[in-house]
């Protein structure tokens, strides 16, 4: 599960918890890096499944950040479970997660600022209903880079569940469509996803050398959206041969 830091002289901003057992882990890694879990200002969310959002509650309280997420996902959050809405909902199922007690909303394309930072959340609905995709620039020696973190754009759900719909429940299969596409026109020069395999992360840092970043890779987007297209393309047609 990814967790990122994005740092800078005013405070940090952290994308997601991953499990809750990660939170110490987190912690320490944070320290390791030679920064303070204090220093972490603002705390994002991909998509409120206890495997991303699970250590959110620890790491706000240890750092006293700000947690964001969009209204769906703030809606879990503040739950420390999924609603019927969810396609992996299950009335007692493995999405509970240590609730958070305080979480700000972010609408689609808001903007949240942490020192000289901005990080845009995408509402990238689908694999969940309230999923985002989070976008920002950072800059080294004059370089700028557009950075996706990617939420998942995967069809996954309980058995029953129809993405296409039913007649009581609504077909989900153009906003996932449109999450997909969205993710695939963003500015994305890095992309890494919330399952650190979905882009190659450990990959791409094992072929990093001092002349060659593979995580710079602008087709990394659009590769991600088009296998999200294949694979949500395979699940319709199942769900449409039922
Ligand atoms: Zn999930």
């Amino acid at each position: 599960m990814s967790a990122l830091l994005v740092t800078s002289d005013q405070g940090h901003i952290l994308l997601d918890g991953a499990l809750p057992q990660s939170a110490p882990l987190i912690i320490r890694n944070i320290a390791a890096l030679g920064f303070r879990i204090e220093d972490v200002k603002l705390i994002v969310n991909s998509h409120a499944h206890d495997d991303h959002a699970g250590g959110i509650a620890q790491l706000q309280r240890a750092s006293g950040a700000t947690v964001a997420a969009s209204a769906l996902a703030a809606r879990a959050l503040r739950a420390g479970l999924v609603g019927p809405d969810d396609p992996q909902y299950k009335a007692d199922g493995p999405h509970r997660f240590p609730k958070v007690a305080q979480v700000t909303e972010v609408a689609d394309g808001g903007v949240l600022r942490v020192g000289a930072l901005a990080i845009t959340a995408h509402l990238t609905p689908g694999h969940t209903t309230g999923g985002t995709t989070w976008s920002w620039q950072s800059c080294e020696n004059g370089r700028c880079l557009d950075v996706v973190y990617a939420d998942s754009l995967n069809a996954m759900s309980q058995d029953g569940f129809r993405f296409l719909g039913s007649a009581t429940a609504p077909d989900r299969a153009p906003s996932f469509r449109a999450s997909i596409d969205k993710v695939a026109a963003l500015k994305c020069d890095v992309m890494i996803a919330v399952h650190p395999g979905f882009s190659d992360v450990m990959e791409k840092h094992a072929a990093r050398t001092s002349g060659n970043n593979p995580f710079i890779d602008p087709g990394a987007c659009r590769r991600y959206a088009a296998d999200a297209h294949e694979r949500l393309a395979d699940r319709l047609k199942r769900e449409a041969a039922q």
